[in-house]
């Protein structure tokens, strides 16, 4: 029995397989704390529950455009317009089963086999392996904590050859909580246009920002950028709708025609009901997000001052998203059961074993020496969880 070559060289998604081993184990009776997946605890607002029984009501249960209703694809438009800048028509809109899909829709459309495709590094752990399925190679570019992981433009520059196809941003980013200036998009879009270069511009975490800070989208600065750029954004985040499976691009025509002949032979049009949700998600929610990020920046600045207090633990306060990159160099190579913790997935397993502490390791983001927590979980949890770690930290020799 042979299997494909190329689906064999696909890792499976490590932040789903931790929040499913921790949510097994909470059903089994234990008391995990879970810093693992990024899915905010908060209802899906009423707001846009309701939206979805109405559409249930009127049994809006059939088959819809593959692109998603023309309703959900001009609120979009408006919603693309007003936060940001950016002008498209319904028609440049592609909606699908969560910007996951739509990552992996735009990358369907865009390679052919050897194209590279830069990723920053840290990354959100499905670009690489989705660039893979693609037939394209990732090219990683590395970041630093001591840089606030923002991306040094000399080094891009040395990464792009006549085989680089596209750059993956992601601002804010997951796992770092960078978020890229308009200067540094701005020299990177220079980049782009001069080398003619796709930007796949991931902006899942747009809404989840704190400390004043401003997101610019890259389609934003101008005409050729925004023709070589794919939008991509969700419902999962910001209105906590990770269940319901909303995604959308937006780009140029020629581009979205491209993705939405490849989805119409994968999974059709995404669920009708939470397309009609999403509306209200876009429309009639301002103030539940807006209360949602009040709450983010509290727990942010809980879960670093308490890491900052553990001795040998450390990590930078992030500016986006619900991730916090926690520093665990110094704890490399003490014993845990009279074994070394050599890396961040031994540290990950003996915490979930010792303390019943889910977290991600660096490794899964493409870093060593750090594991990343996610403060999409209540103030009590972080409290509870991060005295843990501290007793788990401790009794490292
Ligand atoms: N991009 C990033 C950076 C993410 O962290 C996630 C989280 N799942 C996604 C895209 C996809 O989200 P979803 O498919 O739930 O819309
Ligand atoms: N994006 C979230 C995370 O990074 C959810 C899990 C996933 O889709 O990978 O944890």
């Amino acid at each position: 029995m042979e299997l494909s070559k190329k689906a064999l060289e696909i890792k499976s998604s490590l932040t789903l397989e931790i929040d499913a081993k921790a949510k097994k184990m909470k059903a089994d009776g234990c008391d995990v704390v879970g810093f693992g997946a990024g899915e905010p605890d908060f209802n899906t607002p009423d707001v846009i529950v309701d939206a979805a029984k109405e559409a249930l009501d009127k049994h809006y249960t059939r088959y819809t455009p593959v692109v998603g209703i023309l309703e959900l694809r001009q609120s979009i438009c408006d919603k693309l317009k007003k936060d940001n800048g950016l002008e498209y028509s319904p028609n440049q809109i592609l909606v699908s089963n969560g910007a996951k899909h739509s990552i992996y829709n735009a990358l369907q459309a865009i390679l052919n086999p050897g194209d590279e495709v830069i990723i920053p590094s840290p990354y959100w752990l499905s670009y690489p392996e989705m660039v893979k399925l693609g037939g394209g190679e990732p090219v990683f570019l590395e970041t630093k904590e001591e840089n606030n992981f923002a991306i040094e433009i000399d080094k891009l520059t040395e990464l792009i050859n006549d085989n680089t196809k596209a750059i993956i941003l992601n601002s804010p980013c997951n796992p770092t909580g960078c978020i890229y200036n308009r200067e540094l998009l701005e020299q990177i879009a220079e980049l782009a246009v001069k080398n003619n270069i796709f930007i796949i511009s991931d902006e899942i975490y747009e809404k989840l920002i704190y400390d004043g800070e401003k997101h610019v989208s890259i389609a934003s600065l101008g005409k050729d950028i925004k023709d070589l750029t794919i939008v991509i954004n969700g419902m999962s985040k910001a209105y906590a709708m990770t269940g319901w499976r909303i995604g959308y691009a937006a780009a140029s025509e020629e581009i979205i025609k491209v993705m939405k002949n490849i989805q119409s032979h994968s999974t059709s049009n995404p669920n009708s009901i939470a397309q009609y949700a999403s509306i209200a998600a876009l429309e009639k929610t301002e103030k539940a997000v807006s209360e949602s990020v009040l709450e983010f920046n509290r727990r942010r600045d809980i879960l670093v001052n308490e890491i900052n207090d553990i001795p040998g633990l450390s990590c930078k306060t992030p500016k986006g998203a619900f991730y916090v990159m926690v520093n665990i160099k110094d704890i490399l190579g003490k014993k845990y059961d009279n074994k070394p913790i050599e890396d961040s997935l031994s540290f990950c397993n003996a915490l979930l074993d010792d303390q019943m502490v889910a977290a991600v390791p660096g490794a899964a983001f493409g870093i060593e020496g750090y594991i990343r927590l996610s403060y999409a979980t209540s103030v009590e949890n972080i409290k509870k969880g991060t005295e843990r770690i501290g007793k788990f930290v401790t009794k490292l020799q």
